[in-house]
């Protein structure tokens, strides 16, 4: 017999069952209140459709189903991950991660009052962006420095400022779109700015720039083909080149360098990127880059470049709109303080700390994990212990891969529903208290172990007894 609406029992009743008291004192009795409304509604919804079982509204198990909706709510929505996807600069997963000395700055900055503007040596007002501008033109070699929330910010306010009503001259291979909608033609429509596209998607020449120039022209800008490689009969051309065209004529050259790196990655053996002191050395007059990318540190905007042009973009308007806030500051600094020792970059800086990690390392640790991998997933499914190839991510070096080592879970059987199957093991990591986030391909589940650090080993395999109870399920 199912349970008719009736016999749903009311809010004050269960309020008072004993099995319910300590998840009022647990929770507090306004959130239990309310979610034990919403409970009681859903139940007399399915009563409603004869769907509902009358165990279901017996005292323990409303007891026990309020515990479950209570405990889902309070869970944060923002939630630590494992990521395993092999992306280390993982936009969807928040890209760089900070060192401690960033941490500790970002607590104290969020606990304590700080001189964000304040001059501590005359008592005065000071400006935010002072708190990083000289570290920023020491590690690039520019004039000038500002700071803003983020990229693709730097990117609208530089050519509001220098460009508005007026015309910037891009290379068709260079109208980039990255994840998430930041196209470059749409930018800078929103920046007022009219754009001209010289050359073709696979070759500019010198020339096309000079041709391009005209009375209403305000600046030449490259922008780094981050997520995409143009290969074959191509041809473009070097910010130098574009700088020696741009000189005579008096008009700035912009370099938007996406990721933008701040040291020469060969010396850790990683693939060549140009790093910004490269653009400032080769003539360009400001460079923008991300905070958050390569650079390993906070969500951010930089940029970089000649005095005169970075005052112009401190007086826009819109520089307010998109200024960063004392935390991000605060996790700046310390992260651009490393860089001044580039002997001990590799361990201190996160980011790098994860390009660098050697594939032998990984190697082993997927060797340890294996047998605990293939216990609670059972017969049902192949894991083995494989070579596979890291990103970089975040549109730095589209082409440049790093050897990396990882496991790869397949249905032993390739029949029929393996493909089903395949889909609930992969919803079923992520679903664990801390989120597993691999990558399906070729029939299996991916999971990079370059982003998987010692210290967080442990509480990786305490998982497992969770994952086998859901895969039961
Ligand atoms: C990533 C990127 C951006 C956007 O940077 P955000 O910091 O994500 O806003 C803009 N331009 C290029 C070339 C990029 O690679």
């Amino acid at each position: 017999m199912p349970a008719r609406p009736a016999d749903i029992p009311s809010v004050d009743r269960v309020l008072r069952l004993p099995g319910l008291q300590p998840l009022l004192d647990r929770y507090g009795r306004v959130p239990a209140t309310s979610a034990l409304r919403r409970l009681l509604d859903m139940l007399r919804a399915q009563a409603v459709t004869g769907q509902l079982t009358r165990q279901a509204i017996g005292d323990d198990a409303l007891c026990a189903a309020l515990a479950t909706q209570l405990a889902r709510d309070a869970q944060p929505r923002l939630r630590a991950v494992f990521n395993l996807t092999g992306t280390v600069l993982h936009t969807n997963l928040g890209r760089a991660l900070l060192p401690d000395s960033a941490v500790q700055a970002v607590m104290r900055a969020m606990t304590t009052p700080a001189n964000l503007e304040f001059d501590l040596g005359t008592g005065g007002r000071g400006d935010r962006d002072d708190l990083v501008d000289d570290l920023l033109c020491e590690l690039t070699g520019a004039q000038a420095a500002t700071v803003v929330n983020n990229n693709a910010a730097a990117v609208l306010l530089m050519l509001n400022t220098l460009a508005q009503r007026r015309e910037v001259v891009v290379s068709r291979g260079e109208l980039v779109e990255i994840g998430g909608a930041f196209r470059i033609p749409d930018v800078m429509q929103r920046a007022g700015v009219k754009l001209v596209e010289i050359g073709t998607t696979n070759r500019t020449h010198p020339h096309d720039y000079a041709n391009a120039v005209g009375a209403r022209t305000a600046l030449l800008m490259k922008v780094h083909c981050s997520n995409y490689e143009i290969t074959g009969f191509t041809r473009s051309v070097e910010v130098a080149e574009v700088a020696r065209i741009a000189q005579p004529l008096g008009l700035p050259v912009v370099v938007d360098l996406g990721s933008g790196t701040l040291s020469d990655l060969t010396q850790w053996g990683l693939p060549r990127e140009t790093t910004v002191r490269d653009t400032i050395a080769a003539g360009a007059d400001l460079v923008t880059f991300s905070g958050d990318k390569l650079l390993g540190g906070p969500q951010a905007g930089l940029i970089v470049g000649r005095a005169d042009l970075i005052a112009k973009i401190k007086k826009n308007p819109l520089k307010r709109a998109l200024r960063v806030g004392k935390l991000t500051l605060a996790a700046l600094e310390p992260v651009l303080r490393l860089y001044r020792d580039p002997d001990t970059l590799a361990q201190s800086l996160p980011t790098l700390r994860l390009l660098t990690r050697p594939a032998s390392e990984m190697a082993s640790m997927a060797d340890r994990l294996l047998p605990w991998l293939q216990a609670p997933l059972g017969d049902g499914w192949q894991v083995a212990a494989v070579a596979m190839v890291s990103q970089i991510g975040s549109g730095a070096m589209p082409g440049g891969q790093l050897a990396s080592f990882g496991l790869v879970i397949g249905p032993r059987d390739a029949g029929k529903r393996s493909g089903r199957r395949l889909q609930q093991l992969e919803a079923a990591l992520r679903a664990l208290p801390r989120p597993v986030i691999g990558r399906v391909s070729e029939n299996a589940l991916w999971l990079d172990l370059r982003c998987l650090e010692a210290a967080d080993e442990a509480a990786f395999t305490a998982q497992w007894p969770l994952l086998a109870e859901a895969l039961r399920l």
